[in-house]
């Protein structure tokens, strides 16, 4: 399965769904959390961080443009995968508020870069998809 690294697969929250096992792996692929016109998770489709109306008409569609930034909601999602995975969503997006999408996706693309192939390791699972499980 081919993986997409840009600024669409940039979430709301500050997940990069390019490393997301969900995005990476065949079976039940999910196109990211930003597109609605095809296949996204059913656990995706109704996060609350992602359908939260407090980012509408502001200019970007990033939690860190609401009043309340950081919500509890936000904190929590963001605590579990620094204990879980050792990623930050508030330090993506405040990267992003400071240094914009575009430095943020080409560090993001160093960051994750599979030492092997043109694929990324996946956040969920520490290992590229596309080489497979390392022995
Ligand atoms: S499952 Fe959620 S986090 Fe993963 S790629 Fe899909 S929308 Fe993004
Ligand atoms: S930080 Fe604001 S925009 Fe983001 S989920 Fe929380 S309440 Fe909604
Ligand atoms: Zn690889």
């Amino acid at each position: 399965m081919e993986t997409r690294m840009d600024a669409f697969m940039i979430a709301p929250c500050g997940m990069n769904c390019g490393i997301c096992m969900a995005h990476q792996r065949e079976k039940n692929h999910c196109s990211g959390c930003r597109d609605d016109t095809r296949e996204k998770s059913k656990y995706c489709a109704k996060c609350i961080i992602a359908n939260c109306d407090k980012r509408d008409g502001k200019d970007a569609d990033f939690c860190y443009v609401c009043d309340v930034y950081p919500c509890v909601r936000l904190k929590a999602l963001d605590k579990r995968y620094r204990t879980n995975y050792e990623m930050s969503m508030l330090e993506n997006l405040d990267y992003i508020k400071k240094h914009g999408i575009e430095n943020f996706v080409e560090n993001e693309k160093i960051r994750w870069a599979c030492d092997t192939c043109d694929g990324l390791i996946c956040v969920h699972r520490g290992y590229c998809f596309v080489c497979g499980k390392p022995e």
